[in-house]
């Protein structure tokens, strides 16, 4: 081997440190923040434009199954036909549109356990808010025991109330609540 010139010892040392340093700098996601992110990938599988949701059924550190708001299978999908308009009228008499063409993310994601026969009873659901009325009720059913939401959702409350209900945990990341249109 040829004698090394001084140089060339500093500038191999240098990147040996560097090398070091990247190694230190680099963090590993945590469990949730890594099912998360995982689950805005499936988003961007959603067929709604008024929100690309998604989900993500974990258990035992394993992904056991996913899903994302969309028509059903077979079925136009919004984003070649439009939505399918749907105007609330609330107990106190204020308003707000939805768009029923969809089966949300966490419905999704339970119908394609049951799809495949994925037991899901006793996982945790990753979700972009709070879920609805309809889904929570879906999940409680399904068994899932925990439920981490990257955000809120305006019409949160009775999810809340019976989450709390049946003893399932609800975790919300981030308490901001998540803005679509028409909202309210
Ligand atoms: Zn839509
Ligand atoms: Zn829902």
């Amino acid at each position: 081997m040829p004698k090394m010139s001084k140089t060339s010892k500093q500038i191999l040392k240098k990147a040996a440190l560097r090398a070091r340093a990247s190694t230190r700098a680099h963090v590993r996601p945590s469990w949730d923040e890594y099912f998360m992110k995982i689950a805005d990938v499936v988003g961007e599988r959603a067929t709604c434009d008024r929100g690309r949701s998604s989900c993500l059924i974990a258990k035992d550190k394993r992904i056991l199954v996913t899903g994302y708001a969309g028509a059903p299978a077979g079925v136009a999908h919004c984003d070649d036909v439009g939505h399918e308009m749907h105007t609330v009228i609330h107990e106190d008499g204020t308003q707000s549109k939805h768009c029923i063409r969809t089966a949300h993310a966490e419905q999704n994601a339970i119908a394609n356990a049951a799809r495949k026969g994925v037991a899901i009873e006793g996982a945790t659901l990753y979700c972009n808010m709070t879920p609805c009325y309809t889904c929570a009720k879906m999940i409680i059913n399904a068994g899932i025991v925990r439920v981490v939401a990257k955000k809120d959702y305006h019409a949160g409350r009775r999810s809340k109330e019976v989450f709390k209900e049946a003893g399932v945990t609800l975790e919300i990341l981030d308490p901001e609540v998540e803005t679509y249109k028409e909202m309210k």
